[in-house]
């Protein structure tokens, strides 16, 4: 793939496509719902391989970390229909979500014992 340019500005970010999720929903605190609309998460609460995501809007989520689950797959394609209205996720959150970039061998796992 060639290499996009982009303005100096936005620094880009890396992850690994095989992120956990809990991790990565932690980190962007964003959840896209069924219905499409992207979120901004208040809360998670992890138990064991599953956790609970409330929203800014009050919405309750419970949520598997699965790398192969829809949540996942749309987090990693940035996949949403609209911004939810009550959640009031701000333009910058939005903006960074957006050169935000999921790859196979570069970028942080975030993984709590190693560096990032
Ligand atoms: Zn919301």
């Amino acid at each position: 793939m060639a290499a996009e340019k982009q303005p100096k500005a936005l620094k880009k970010r890396f992850y690994r496509k095989r992120v956990p999720l809990f991790s990565l929903i932690n980190k962007i605190k964003l959840w896209p719902s069924r219905t499409g609309q992207l979120h901004g998460v208040r809360s998670l609460v992890i138990t064991g391989d599953t956790a609970r995501v409330t929203t800014h809007c009050n919405k309750e989520f419970t949520i598997s970390n699965s790398l192969n689950s829809r949540a996942a797959r749309w987090l990693r394609n940035k996949w949403f229909s609209r911004v939810c209205p009550k959640c009031g996720v701000p333009d910058w959150k939005l903006e960074k979500y957006s050169t935000t970039l999921f790859k196979r061998h570069q970028g942080s796992m975030l993984l709590k014992d190693k560096e990032q």
